[in-house]
């Protein structure tokens, strides 16, 4: 079973042809195929399930002619992708070789191009294990190339193969599972581990609902970046704080100080202000203080935060203090004119600065935040009605 001929000695692809001229070329008796693999006769067939191939006309004696036993659902899948990707404008191979920068051999179930882009999506029909995907990824990577993978998956009850490691999804390895419903033959291969935002709920955590596409569907999609990859965490924080005027004790001048620090972190991509972090300039640690320091002091007017001794509270703090005179303005007045300025909408935001990412906490204690792991998201959420319900047992396990 190939996709590829020779049709007088110019290679040509059996994807490329709508059903209407494949018949054609059936019929064409004035021109030659011949299997590019040996040489030999070809003959143009059409599988049950619609794969459009060519098959040597007599039995191969020469073993690299084989196949390798794919089976015909494994072929229609690699047609089907083939098809589309040719149809979205890529140039498409199959069963394309190439050699890595470090030396390794690879051999691509389907390899396309467009400009400078290059692809290989491999159909992997028998189980592989999640370090061995990671592995050939690489090797991919290290030929230039960005390495796409489809995992069959057998069964009614685990439609979703991406179980185990690979739960662990990064947007270095794309790790898709492709399953059909075998009681359902005409029903079209689905395509698993992407999800949709639910905007309905409006909710910055589990706002993701998985969901299932068609085969031809998700190949369009995924090749013209309607499927995004979303890291979990950011790499980086936004800070910005709450300033408020008030008049110093001391020289009776008006001054600004800084009342919140506020963190704006980001859930798989949209950003929220983290209340679990935002709060008291007391709580920062002196890295975020000196860039706080370095950028805002200046441009919002307030002197630069230091530690300082309070005789009312016996011990020194990171404090505010009176540009003009020098005077420590302790905590507490601060707090009192801060609730004042608010009530009387007074507050002052300034601009958001970029700082590393503060911890994260789940569930109340302080975890070190992966910064690779995250979800495929289809951009455009489909229509309520074409959405299917999925397994979702493994859906958010381990985050
Ligand atoms: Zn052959
Ligand atoms: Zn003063």
């Amino acid at each position: 079973m190939a996709f590829v001929c020779l049709k007088d000695d110019k290679i040509i692809y059996s994807f490329h042809y709508v059903l209407k001229d494949w018949i054609a070329l059936k019929e064409d008796k004035h021109s030659s195929f011949k299997m590019s693999c040996c040489n030999t006769p070809a003959i143009l067939k059409t599988s049950k399930l619609g794969t459009q191939f060519f098959s040597h006309k007599a039995k191969p004696t020469d073993t690299d002619c084989s196949s390798g036993g794919e089976t015909a659902e494994h072929m229609h899948i690699k047609y089907l992708v083939s098809k589309t990707l040719f149809e979205c404008g890529w140039d498409v191979q199959v069963e394309r070789r190439g050699v890595s920068s470090k030396g390794e051999e690879w051999i691509a179930d389907i390899y396309a191009t467009k400009g400078k882009i290059k692809i290989a999506i491999e159909v992997q029909w028998s189980p592989q294990a999640f370090i061995e995907t990671k592995r050939r990824q690489q090797v991919y990577k290290d030929s230039g190339v960005r390495g796409l993978w489809l995992l069959r998956s057998g069964s009614i009850k685990d439609r979703n193969a991406i179980t185990g490691d690979y739960l662990y999804k990064t947007k270095d390895v794309p790790v898709f599972s492709v399953y059909k419903n075998k009681k359902e033959p005409s029903s079209p291969y689905k395509v698993f581990n992407v999800n949709q935002e639910d905007t309905e709920e409006g909710l910055i955590y589990d706002r993701f609902e998985p969901i299932a596409l068609d085969l031809e569907d998700f190949i369009s999609r995924m090749m013209s970046s309607q499927i995004k990859f979303y890291a979990k965490y950011s790499r980086s924080t936004e800070l910005f704080l709450k300033i408020i005027k008030q008049k110093c004790w001391a020289c009776k001048r008006s001054m600004n100080s800084v009342a919140e620090v506020v963190y704006r972190n980001t859930n798989y991509g949209v950003p929220y202000e983290d209340r679990r972090y935002s709060g008291h300039i007391t709580d920062c640690d002196s890295e975020t203080i000196h860039v706080i320091n370095n950028n805002l002091a200046q441009a919002y007017g307030f002197a630069p935060l230091k530690s300082m001794y309070s005789k009312t509270m016996g011990g020194s703090f990171m404090s505010n203090s009176c540009p003009h005179c020098g005077v420590l303005m302790g905590n507490f007045f601060t707090e009192q004119a801060f609730i004042e300025a608010r009530y009387h909408n007074r507050v002052i935001q300034t601009d958001s600065i970029n700082i590393s990412r503060t911890p994260v906490i789940v569930h109340g204690k302080e975890i070190e935040a992966d910064f690779e792991r995250g979800e495929w998201v289809l951009l455009n959420a489909l229509p309520k009605k074409s959405q299917i319900t999925v397994n979702t047992d493994n859906h958010n396990a381990g985050t």
